[in-house]
């Protein structure tokens, strides 16, 4: 396997693809696949078979997938440990038989606003915002920590494995925000019977340059993660995701569409003729993508939400963790 891959890596930089790395540590490569005849499971017991003379391997499935169709099961190396992928299959969901359009502009205060025109929704990303500071600042005192060590000592090794045990912890915790941020949209987009979500580029981040230290912060924010799993889960349902790179939505007034720089949260128009306020600039970033897709470009006087709903994704009661290093 090892020798595989470094064979590969000498052919292609031979060709000129410097890009392209030595493995420097042989268990990153490390991935085997299991398919489907090879295997066997009965309640939570899984058994996945070798070829001839290699002792099949036995497991415990969680509980949540006692009953799955398993298709592929993969035992992937992850930073510090293997991981097991199993690809199931899902049972077929009732597709969403709409007609309507909606957008969504994601966003870091807020993760998403959405709308069809006639209601809007907003999404609270303060929860997912404060674990992301966090993942950041343990990070930089692991990092700091580390540097401090010595290669290959006892003391490093401890550190990287306490580093790698609190980044799965995060990530996990992360990855549970996003899904309930998900279930949020696509329970939405079902209710207002949505046939096709534009989605925007995060807000604040297509308008300006706001420094390192800003972009960095919101490099961090788990942007194309939260995109990605709404697109899956709206495809199960029949819904379309379709990716919108308009610029200045949040920023262009729906009265009278000129441009202005927002700074709060509430919209306010910088047209002296115009002066129009009194609704949230995510709200308005989330129409003016609507308009700007269906007409084209932005409309005068467009037609604004006349709800807005704010919501807050629930978190699961999390475990306390044991202070690292
Ligand atoms: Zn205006």
């Amino acid at each position: 396997m090892y020798y595989e891959a470094w064979e590969r890596t000498r052919e292609l930089r031979e060709k000129g693809h410097t890009d392209w790395r030595y493995p420097y540590r042989k268990k990153y490569f490390f991935t085997v696949t299991w398919k489907k005849a090879a295997i066997k499971h009965r309640g939570t017991y899984l058994k996945l078979s070798n070829r001839r003379g290699v002792k099949s391997l036995e497991l415990e499935l969680p509980e949540h997938l006692k009953d799955a169709v398993i298709h592929q099961v993969q035992l992937v190396w992850h930073r510090n440990g293997y991981w097991l992928h199993v690809t199931v299959e899902r049972p077929a969901l009732p597709e969403v038989q709409g007609d309507v359009y909606a957008a969504a502009d994601p966003g870091e205060v807020h993760a998403l606003a959405l709308t069809d025109g006639e209601e809007a929704l907003v999404i609270s990303g303060r929860l997912l915002r404060s674990l992301a500071r966090l993942r950041n600042k343990e990070l930089r005192k692991f990092q700091r920590a580390i540097s401090k060590t010595e290669k290959g000592s006892r003391r490093r090794k401890k550190l990287l494995a306490a580093k790698y045990k609190f980044l799965n912890w995060i990530e996990r915790q992360m990855e549970h925000i996003l899904h309930a941020i998900s279930a949020i949209v696509v329970r939405w987009c079902e209710k207002r019977k949505v046939k096709k979500l534009f989605y925007g580029n995060p807000s604040g981040v297509r308008e300006k340059d706001c420094g390192r230290k800003h972009n960095q912060r919101m490099s961090q924010w788990p942007f194309g993660w939260l995109r990605e799993l709404i697109e899956y889960k709206l495809k199960l349902r029949g819904i379309e995701l379709e990716k919108k790179e308009e610029h200045g939505t949040s920023g262009t007034c729906p009265k009278c569409a000129s441009y202005t720089k927002q700074s709060g949260r509430v919209y306010k128009c910088g047209n002296k003729d115009c002066g129009f306020t009194g609704i949230h600039r995510d709200v308005v970033g989330a129409s003016g993508i609507l308009d700007v897709s269906l007409n084209g470009e932005f409309t005068r006087g467009r037609k604004l939400p006349e709800k807005v709903v704010y919501v807050r994704p629930v978190a699961r009661k999390v475990k306390q963790r044991k202070k690292a290093a």
